[in-house]
């Protein structure tokens, strides 16, 4: 197999094909800190696209409680019970990030396509560990939804004179939106013998050519993140689009301008946001110090790639939640974690006014420009010293024409008495 670079696990792996890599990619970042598991962005999606005969079971987007919610029922349990039986007690990071090449350490144990050469994957023609899911296992999407992990008796929050403190509680959950990572290493794309699984050059959204598919599901039993699906009534398989006329700025209502997914655009938590970064010809980021998909993963580090060591190099990245335990959110987020939660829980001048760049707008920001504002407040969070300055935000879109301004302080508005109660 050709061996390829993964930055998200520091290495070289092993992959079918060799490398080569679009000239933009589409990403995103989630805060899963803000959402409050409302499904808007669920329900945009499917009144959008899988409303359909054959489609009834099928959720591109989905948001699932953790620990115990998934769709399909236990999808990241039973792969990691999977790689961890290729390869017993192997499935481990190094830890010491290594700069730009490593910035999360080093994986040491197998991805999918290295675990499915062990001795335990009997099928000498698979080059992808994955699974079939059952039927049953795609029904109920939002199965445990709410249900929390941690103490059996009860709900300990911890908390302090200024309310919730920056530990993890031991009664706890958290919402875990997804829709497919238009992976820069796709295991869907790996599997497929019809070769009907392709990732666009212009912005790296990986699709499914309905014309070449035969419904073989390899895709279905490869993606890690179980992100493609089977439609009974077509016969062949389906997956998230990304919404391209979206992002192309050819929907009818983008007017040629660059716009944000329906579920990113629908997102009533704010917790979303979508973009396009530039790469390099050997897949790396090339350096964009302005975009705030750029800035959060690459400069602040508080978004993380989710189950980097599944090996496919997803394009979702996720601020981990401040509340929950942190071996759970490691092997869900990889060693990044707990940098990340420390600096979200105490954020810097130009982390805090980029948090405030979500949901403003529903067109794709390409650049934003910072213009300093007086100090508003001050205080010590986790021991660490807080300041916050009511900074205006900028935002710019792709033919680099202002979108929006915002400022980190939001305004104030007092109803006058005479309107108290009215709408
Ligand atoms: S998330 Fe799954 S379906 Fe989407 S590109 Fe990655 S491997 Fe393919
Ligand atoms: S990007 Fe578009 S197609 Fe994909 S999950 Fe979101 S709404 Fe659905
Ligand atoms: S719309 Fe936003 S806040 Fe609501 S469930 Fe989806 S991601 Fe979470």
């Amino acid at each position: 197999m050709p061996r390829v670079r993964n930055w998200q696990i520091g290495r070289d792996m092993s992959y079918p094909y060799a490398e080569k890599h679009p000239r933009r990619q589409f990403a995103f970042v989630f805060n899963t800190n803000r959402c409050i598991g409302c499904q808007t962005c669920t329900m945009a999606c499917k009144s959008t696209w899988t409303f359909s005969l054959g489609q009834e079971a099928m959720w591109w987007a989905n948001v699932e409680t953790k620990p115990y919610g998934g769709y399909p029922h236990g999808w990241d349990m039973k792969l990691l019970q999977k790689l961890e039986e290729a390869n017993p007690g192997g499935q481990k990071w190094n830890g010491t990030p290594g700069g730009e090449a490593s910035p999360y350490g080093t994986f040491q144990g197998k991805t999918v396509f290295e675990a499915a050469q062990s001795p335990v994957s009997t099928d000498e023609a698979k080059r992808v560990l994955g699974y079939l899911p059952t039927d049953k296992e795609w029904q109920a999407p939002n199965i445990y939804e709410d249900t929390p992990g941690g103490a059996k008796r009860g709900a300990r929050f911890e908390l302090d004179r200024e309310g919730i403190s920056g530990t993890a509680h031991s009664t706890w959950f958290f919402y875990l939106a997804r829709i497919c990572n238009h992976c820069s290493y796709p295991a869907c794309l790996a599997a497929c013998p019809r070769q009907a699984i392709y990732k666009r050059p212009e912005d790296g959204i990986v699709l499914i050519d309905q014309k070449r598919c035969r419904g073989y599901r390899k895709c279905v039993a490869a993606c890690p993140y179980k992100k493609a699906m089977y439609r009974p009534t077509t016969r062949v398989s389906e997956k998230c689009i990304a919404c391209y006329p979206r992002v192309e700025g050819n929907d009818p209502e983008a007017r040629g301008i660059p716009l944000e997914t329906r579920c990113m655009s629908a997102c009533i938590g704010q917790i979303r946001m979508q973009g396009l970064v530039d790469l390099n010809e050997d897949g790396s980021w090339k350096e964009d110090r302005q975009n705030p998909l750029y800035y959060m993963v690459k400069v602040a580090k508080v978004a993380l790639p989710i189950y980097p060591q599944f090996g496919t190099q997803p394009n979702g990245f996720y601020i981990p939640p401040r509340w929950v335990p942190r071996p759970y959110l490691t092997q869900m987020f990889g060693p990044g974690v707990e940098p990340a939660i420390e600096r979200y829980a105490a954020p810097d001048r130009e982390l805090l006014a980029v948090l405030q760049l979500f949901r403003r707008s529903n067109r794709i920001i390409f650049r934003y420009a910072i213009e300093e504002g007086p100090k508003v407040y001050e205080r010590e969070i986790n021991g660490k010293h807080f300041e916050m300055y009511n900074d205006t935000v900028i935002a710019f879109g792709k033919n680099g024409r202002e979108i929006f301004r915002t400022t980190v302080e939001e305004p104030v508005h007092v109803r006058p008495p005479q309107h108290v109660g009215s709408v």
